[in-house]
């Protein structure tokens, strides 16, 4: 154990009690993995997720989802219910969003998460997606961690744009807590001064969680920029920097898109950042987790 490596700090809740215990590193000090079909978080390959900010039909899934298997890539993401800043922004196709993105994921064989925004879609949502996602927003919305928790099901957990890594870990610590083990974190960028980006995304925090915690981590470039020309950059470096996997936000006509246009890549321009990615994994000892014969099997050319 390093000299800043702590199991169960008391410093986010006042120094009661222990804050975390089951999420700090000394628990499983080997790492954690977790596993959602043929994927593995936390193992030698970083995970690629990608998809639109929001359902916005089944033929707009069923185009993306075509456009990632031919990538290679096996997890999809999409928003059915939206948490807007505004109420008048689109809010999302709700609990159909779901079924669609089920439709999708079967259709094309990928995995495919989406965001559980309240209690009361828990259900729902457990029975359509994969991976269930709790928003920036909602990284302290303690009884939907306890719902979640119960559900067994794999938990993307975004760390709120306020959050400290201490109180992300704590929150965390409700799902392992609840009998949940199969934990991903995310970070997503958090809110500072600065206007260029729209959120400052933490790249400490990648290294620093991975020595506070045995939990596989992933980033998010997409939101923590709000921009879609440095997310290529951003990326390279989570991967540079040990994370597990990323989530990027694509759309096939990000000016169409019926949110985060602005912050989309085109699929061409994730498909060109593969490469990078790719080299920076492998120089790391690791590998992008990209279906190579899926991938093969529609870029002919590639083979030879
Ligand atoms: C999202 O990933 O769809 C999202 C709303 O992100 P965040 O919760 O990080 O803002
Ligand atoms: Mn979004």
């Amino acid at each position: 154990m390093d000299r800043h490596e702590e199991s169960g700090r008391e410093a986010a809740n006042g120094g009661d009690a222990p804050c975390y215990r089951l999420a700090a590193r000394s628990a499983r000090p080997e790492g954690t993995r977790v596993r959602v079909g043929e994927v593995e978080f936390g193992g030698d390959e970083v995970v690629l997720i990608a998809g639109p900010c929001a359902v916005e039909s089944a033929e707009q899934l069923d185009e993306i989802a075509s456009r990632l298997k031919a990538l290679g890539i096996r997890v999809m993401r999409g928003g059915a219910f939206k948490p807007r800043t505004s109420p008048y922004s689109f809010q999302g196709l709700g609990a159909d969003g779901y079924r669609m993105l089920r439709q999708a994921g079967r259709a094309h064989g990928l995995l495919v998460v989406s965001e559980v925004l309240g209690e009361r879609h828990v259900e729902a949502a457990a029975e359509s997606v994969d991976i269930l996602q709790v928003g920036s927003r909602n990284m302290q919305n303690f009884a939907l961690l306890k719902e979640l928790a119960a559900t067994g099901k794999p938990v993307l957990l975004k760390r709120g744009m306020s959050a400290t890594c201490d109180e992300f870990l704590c929150a965390a610590e409700y799902l392992l807590a609840g009998g949940n083990p199969r934990v991903i974190l995310c970070e997503r960028g958090i809110r500072t001064f600065e206007t260029a980006a729209r959120n400052g995304l933490d790249i400490a925090a990648v290294p620093v969680l991975r020595r506070l915690s045995h939990l596989p981590l992933v980033v998010d470039p997409s939101h923590a920029a709000g921009r879609a020309d440095i997310i290529p950059d951003l990326a390279k470096a989570a991967v540079a920097v040990g994370a597990d996997g990323l989530m990027i936000e694509v759309h096939p006509r990000p000016h169409e898109a019926r949110s985060d246009g602005q912050q989309a890549l085109r699929l061409d321009e994730l498909a060109e950042l593969l490469g990078p990615l790719a080299a920076i994994a492998r120089a790391l000892g690791r590998r992008l987790g990209i279906d190579e014969r899926a991938a093969g099997a529609r870029r002919p050319a590639a083979r030879e």
